[in-house]
């Protein structure tokens, strides 16, 4: 049946897929922490300003930061407390940022978001909705979302496409919330398709998800058409089909060009989660402060998919599910072709952390990388028709600012090389290594 579904033409790879370990947990809501750590740079853009100080009292979905100009997007408590401090605190990638602490008060009644219609609100007022929630592509980068519903006027996009994919291995939050919020994300649908004045979605979901493909059906049918037409598209499982050219290629055929964006081929493409809180942000008016995060490997005692207060930090969540494991080796944000592993379980969870996870000495090939050996799977793998091997060659001969003849500006940094490269080269480092150099 996998070969009769859509996929896109060139390269992928089929790591393993562990979703076993959560795939069948229902989401659960984590325990509100003592205190929360909330980042300031959450997202694609300018880190915001703090709009508090010391001493200060939030309520849970308050305004706690903004930016002041460009690109970027609101940051609000995710607790009701007081203000601790303003200082910094340690990032995933940036290895420190700003933050604000905020001591959780225990007595504090959990915030109710009552529903209203939305239907009939302008274009701008809706936007100015998703806006002020503090909306981003939470399965991503993290780029402002209302920017992303505002192509220019000259990119004639006839396309929404939904990324249901989650191609990642061990990941299941958009899995979980495909089968728990089916209806709440075609609304979102909906209400996006507003935005952009357009009618047609299409929801990409890989084939090892059958339910959810089953409960967004069912969704799609319940919902009163009013001239739109959202369906379900089954895809091949194949790493990384949940890539935004890939995924669009897959599902249209359309090519996005090596440096063009989806809107270049008249395509909007947002996550099924990003898609959910949107809903939220417009029908309840929610902020978004809380999200689910898929808490899985061999190396953590109950693995599942939680609700967590964006700020909550690692080493909480890990004492929640009984602790860390003998053996474990390495603990990966996000999945663990694309994520990054982290050093310290102080790390806060931020928007656009979609998994942590905790991986043991038999999970990661830890073997010591060779020369490369001209074998050529790396380019049968790269999706992009990139030469990895060259830029890795490149980059050990101290030539990494020549690599731009390589496509390195063209690697989205999948990992499909690295995974399929048997010398175990790290080509993904290599990469990053070659971009920060050519930008040099
Ligand atoms: S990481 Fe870059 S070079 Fe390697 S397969 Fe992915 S797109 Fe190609
Ligand atoms: S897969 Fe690895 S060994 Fe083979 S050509 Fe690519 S970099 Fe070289």
């Amino acid at each position: 049946m996998n070969d009769l579904l859509l996929t896109f033409p060139k390269g992928g790879v089929h790591p393993p897929e562990r979703k076993d370990l959560t795939e069948h947990s229902a989401v659960e809501p984590l325990p509100i922490p003592e205190e929360v750590e909330i980042l300031l740079n959450q997202h694609f853009g300018a880190p915001c300003n703090p709009l508090v100080k010391k001493k200060d009292q939030v309520a849970e979905g308050d305004a706690v930061g903004e930016v002041d100009k460009g690109l970027g997007a609101t940051i609000h408590a995710s607790v009701t407390g007081s203000v601790k401090g303003v200082g910094l605190s340690a990032h995933p990638i940036a290895v420190k940022a700003p933050s604000i602490l905020i001591q959780t008060d225990p007595s504090a009644e959990p915030r109710e978001w009552q529903p209203s219609d939305w239907k009939g609100l302008s274009r701008e007022e809706l936007l100015r909705r998703i806006k002020n929630a503090g909306i981003v592509g939470i399965g991503g980068a993290g780029f402002p979302t209302h920017v992303k519903l505002s192509p220019p006027p000259d990119a004639k996009v006839d396309t929404l496409i939904l990324n249901g994919a989650e191609c990642e291995p061990y990941l299941t939050t958009d899995h979980r919330l495909m089968l728990e919020h089916a209806e709440k994300i075609v609304e979102g649908a909906k209400i996006i398709l507003t935005v952009l004045g357009i009618k047609d979605c299409r929801i990409g979901i890989e084939a090892n998800k059958l339910d959810a493909i089953e409960a967004m059906k069912t969704a799609c049918g319940k919902a009163s058409p009013n001239g739109f037409n959202v369906t379900v598209v089954p895809l091949k499982v194949k790493y990384p089909q949940g890539s935004e050219k890939q995924l669009i290629q897959s599902i249209t055929g359309r090519r996005v060009p090596g440096f063009g964006l989806p809107f270049d081929v008249g395509v909007i493409v947002q996550n099924v989660g990003t898609t959910k809180a949107i809903h939220d942000a417009v029908v309840l008016q929610k902020p978004l402060y809380e999200k689910v995060v898929t808490v899985s490997g061999r190396g953590i005692a109950r693995p599942a998919n939680l609700m967590v207060r964006i700020g909550t930090r690692i080493s909480d969540i890990a004492s929640y599910l009984g602790g860390t494991l003998p053996g474990l080796a390495k603990v990966v944000l996000g999945g663990p072709m694309m994520g990054f592993a982290v050093s310290t379980l102080d790390i806060p969870v931020t928007k656009t952390t979609s998994g942590i996870l905790f991986l043991t000495e038999d999970e990661i090939d830890a073997r010591p990388y060779g020369q490369c050996i001209r074998c050529g799977w790396c380019l049968d793998a790269c999706p992009m028709g990139l030469l990895p091997n060259e830029i890795g060659v490149y980059v050990e001969a101290g030539h990494a600012g020549d690599t731009s003849q390589f496509g390195v500006f063209e690697c989205f940094e999948c990992g499909c090389c690295a995974y399929a490269c048997p010398a175990k080269r790290p080509l993904v480092q290599f990469i990053r290594l070659a971009k920060m150099k050519a930008k040099k």
